[in-house]
């Protein structure tokens, strides 16, 4: 049997004595097996996955070159990434390469041609097509894509399933360089990240002006504080029966010099994306407890003033300690502070949720929820929730009586009477739906009907002129 090893040879010339004639020669020959298999590693590092023996980022820009040079028209990248990696991780209590096989094994199945698939980072992955002509094959490459990434990858006898997201460019609509198809599709992902309710998205131009417009947006918003453009507005919340004001809800709003006004439905999820959420709600708290100050005497021992309150802020260990303080500064007495929380804050663990709803009813405050019925919240947990007020999402009773017959509205009413929970529905605009809230014993509403939400001055005076007549 024949046998290669690559050798390296020096030959050394040797001399006689007078260093005039050579006499001999020697050849020294070394192994360059290990040295040889080393190299390779290298060379092998800069183009692969090394765990995964996958084509890394190198290669896969290198390939997207080639297939750009032909000139290959359908070539389309698919730029995926694996959503749950780190949970994966610590729930099996180590990282297995098997894992991506498994997964990369029943999507190369799928790859025909020149079709080629990377590893750009753990959890990311692409994958350069050019095998598919047009529109339908692709819909259905995408379709089959998901169904097999989402079948359950057995592992420890475990059943693993992974949460994938996907964002896809095309050459050369959407670029004419490897770096920009991938830039794009990789853009296009984290679009689709921000979407719950999509799987997957195309780049599209538009992507690219909504992340320019939230960069400003987020720039300005920065500095909202510092130059005086947060406001909060008050509004009142009324019993429909005796038409007394028992509370007002606190509402932010911000105006800067350059945007004009910006919806809280615009401007809020955006800061609890940046955590900017934190300081903004310090801030909307310190306000309200400054202003309770000048108008405490004109509540009654019922009137209620309320504050959303975020899931991220909620979460905030501070919060609680620093309510407090500014509770103490301003003289306010937590009986007349609610707070509103939505489903989405309820969603974990019971035990750790009442014990921190606890805590805020150890100081007095009470404890709604807010937009009750839009998110997926069950009924049986409810039960055992120490919250003190369910508020009834706009959206049961805003069509009413035209295209709803009020029929969630007057269920979530039942419930919390069952439960013994207050109610308050949000948005009452007419007197037919105060009417309708009226008869199903919903007796309190927050809504245009009575008010929409006034500046500080305006509520003052609100207030006033309904306190000569209550
Ligand atoms: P939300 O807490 O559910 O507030 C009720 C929203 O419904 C307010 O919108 C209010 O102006 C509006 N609304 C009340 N009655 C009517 C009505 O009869 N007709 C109509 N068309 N609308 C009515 P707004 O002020 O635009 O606030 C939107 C959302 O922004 C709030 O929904 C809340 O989730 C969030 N938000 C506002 N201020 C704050 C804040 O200080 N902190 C936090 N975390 N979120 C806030
Ligand atoms: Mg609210
Ligand atoms: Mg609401």
């Amino acid at each position: 049997m024949e046998c290669y090893i690559p050798k390296k040879l020096n030959i050394y010339a040797i001399y006689n004595k007078s260093n005039q004639v050579i006499e001999k020669y020697i050849g020294i020959f070394s192994d360059l097996t290990k040295r040889k298999k080393e190299q390779e590693y290298v060379n092998k590092l800069q183009d692969y996955n090394i765990t995964t023996n996958l084509p890394n980022e190198n290669l896969f820009l290198r390939l997207l070159d080639n297939n750009i040079r032909e000139n290959k028209k359908n070539l389309k990248i698919v730029y995926f990434s694996i959503q749950n990696y780190n949970s994966i991780v610590l729930n099996i209590k180590e990282e297995d390469p098997s894992i991506i096989h498994k997964l990369i094994n029943r999507i190369s199945a799928m790859l025909t041609g020149d079709d080629f698939i990377a590893q750009i980072t753990k959890n990311n992955f692409v994958i350069g097509l050019s095998s598919i002509i047009d529109q339908t094959e692709m819909d259905e490459f995408i379709e089959t894509f998901f169904e097999k990434s989402s079948e359950a990858i057995h592992f420890n006898q475990k059943e693993i399933y992974l949460d994938i997201k996907a964002g896809i460019s095309k050459y050369p609509l959407h670029g004419t360089t490897s770096h920009e198809l991938i830039r794009n599709a990789y853009f296009a992902l984290e679009n689709a990240i921000e979407e719950k309710e999509k799987k997957y998205l195309y780049y599209d131009f538009s992507l690219r002006k909504k992340m320019e417009e939230e960069i400003e947006l987020r720039a300005f918003l920065r500095k909202a504080i510092l130059n005086n453009e947060l406001e909060v507005v008050y509004q009142p919340q009324v019993n429909i029966v005796t038409e007394r004001i028992t509370g007002a809800e606190a509402l932010l709003r911000w105006e800067n010099q350059h945007l004009g006004k910006i919806s809280p439905a615009v401007f809020i999820p955006l800061a609890e994306k940046t955590g900017q959420i934190i300081e903004i709600g310090y801030w909307v708290i310190e306000r309200v407890f400054q202003d309770y100050q000048s108008i405490k005497h004109k509540f009654r021992d019922d009137f209620r003033i309320s504050i959303n309150i975020s899931p991220l802020q909620f979460k905030d260990s501070e919060l609680l300690k620093t309510m407090q303080q500014l509770a103490d500064k301003y003289d306010v007495d937590f009986k007349n502070i609610e707070i509103e929380i939505t489903e989405s804050v309820l969603m974990t663990n019971i035990n750790s949720i009442n014990d921190s709803l606890k805590n805020f009813k150890a100081l007095g405050m009470t404890i709604a929820i807010d937009d009750f019925g839009t998110g997926f919240f069950s009924l049986s947990y409810l039960k055992n929730l120490r919250v003190d007020k369910l508020k009834i999402d706009r959206s049961f009773i805003k069509e009413y009586p035209e295209n709803d017959n009020g029929e969630i509205a007057q269920v979530i009413t039942n419930i919390a009477s069952k439960l013994k929970l207050d109610i308050i529905t949000e948005g009452a605009e007419t007197k037919e739906q105060i009417e309708y809230l009226k008869s199903i014993r919903c007796n309190y509403v927050q809504g245009y009907y009575y008010s929409p939400p006034l500046k500080r001055e305006d509520f003052y005076q609100y207030l006033m002129d309904k306190s000569d007549k209550n």
